[in-house]
């Protein structure tokens, strides 16, 4: 009797029910698949509701509107990127043309 056939046979198994281990891991990942697709979209849902609470999201909201409003009294139009600018970022007036922070900067 020599042990190399039946640790052949060991190793076999071990793959065998490795593999059948990997097909009922898989099995259940694909039938959790759905379930685990509704809570990524929910947690999605929830972080996207939380940024939009969030002081980064509302300096967003505030810049989208920056733009889109008449320019007021305390701010300038960034000659070099055109963005209406609020007044604290303007870094530099030359001409008559200011200047952003951001492209100054
Ligand atoms: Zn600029």
């Amino acid at each position: 009797m020599r042990i190399t056939p039946v640790a052949t046979d060991y190793d076999e198994v071990r793959s065998d029910v490795k593999e059948s281990q990997d097909r009922s891991l898989e099995a259940l990942q694909s039938a959790n698949a759905p379930d685990a697709r509704s809570v990524v979209s929910e947690l999605d849902q929830a972080d996207a509701l939380d940024e939009g609470m969030t002081p980064g999201g509302e300096i967003v909201n505030e810049e989208l509107i920056v733009q889109v409003i008449p320019q007021a009294a305390d701010e300038f139009t960034c000659f070099s990127c055109f963005l209406v600018r609020h007044r604290s970022q303007l870094a530099k007036e030359k001409d008559g043309h200011k200047y952003c922070i951001e492209c100054e900067g």
